[in-house]
């Protein structure tokens, strides 16, 4: 049954990937559901498929088949223009390897999806309050001092809070996290899961957060495990 608080919804999820004349099925019929303001661990060992099922709910792969629904809209298979505005709109990920731009700085990373979101003309009407809404989330994680650095003068944990800025800033329903903890040691991985849980229970945001970590998805409301392709309660 489908939970009437559920906002995202994961059903009879099937991916396999071809190598060679050999068929690797990954995701073997997974269910999932993550209610609002929760906050989500999927645990499972490395190879289990975590990456390939958080990729699927990003909207970054397609699924061989199954559905996926956030809110009350059916996500999977939609045209590419809609897809790519639900991910700018509605969806923030944060990876591993941060995944920051290079050439720009903290501030500039942050805004990024802003200014793809509104194109040029439009841009310059919003600026100003893009701008003003990408500070405070930087001040607002610690790195008030650090708007102007690029991501070579930040560390791994600054670097990761710049991505959940970034990720944050188009106010998504939903922040997918991939291992994000798993360049940095601990003490830092640790700042930044403390940063999650303060987002999950201050701001009501959902999470679902991947980790092969049993200590770090013990932070997590709730637990599950993807195993053999299917996910079970943990
Ligand atoms: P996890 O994140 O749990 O470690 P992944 O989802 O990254 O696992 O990968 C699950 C399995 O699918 C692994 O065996 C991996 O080698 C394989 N895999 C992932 N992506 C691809 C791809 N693009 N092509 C072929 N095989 C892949
Ligand atoms: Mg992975």
């Amino acid at each position: 049954m489908i939970k009437a608080s559920s906002l995202l919804r994961v059903r009879d999820l099937r991916k396999s990937y071809r190598s060679g004349d050999h068929r690797l099925e990954v995701l073997r019929g997974v269910d999932f559901d993550l209610a609002t303001g929760e906050f989500v661990a999927v645990v499972g060992q490395s190879g289990s498929g975590k990456s390939t099922l958080l990729h699927l709910m990003g909207l970054l792969d397609a699924a061989d088949s199954g559905e996926i629904e956030l809110g009350e809209m059916r996500i999977d298979r939609l045209p590419s223009a809609r897809r790519d505005r639900l991910r700018n709109s509605a969806i923030g990920m944060v990876f591993q390897a941060y995944h920051l731009l290079p050439e720009l700085d903290a501030l500039e990373n942050v805004l990024a999806p802003l200014m793809v979101r509104h194109g040029v003309i439009e841009w310059l009407r919003v600026r100003r309050e893009a701008r003003a809404r990408a500070a405070e989330l930087l001040a607002r994680f610690g790195l008030g001092g650090r708007l102007h650095h690029k991501p070579r003068q930040l560390s791994g944990g600054e670097m990761q809070r710049v991505a959940i800025a970034r990720a944050l800033v188009t106010q998504p329903r939903v922040l997918l996290a991939d291992e994000p903890t798993g360049n940095l040691d601990e003490a830092t991985g640790g700042e930044i899961l403390d940063t999650l849980c303060e987002l999950n229970r201050a701001d009501g945001l959902s999470i679902v957060l991947v980790t092969h970590d049993a200590a770090i998805a013990r932070r997590a409301d709730r637990i599950v495990r993807l195993a053999a392709g299917r996910v079970e309660a943990a």
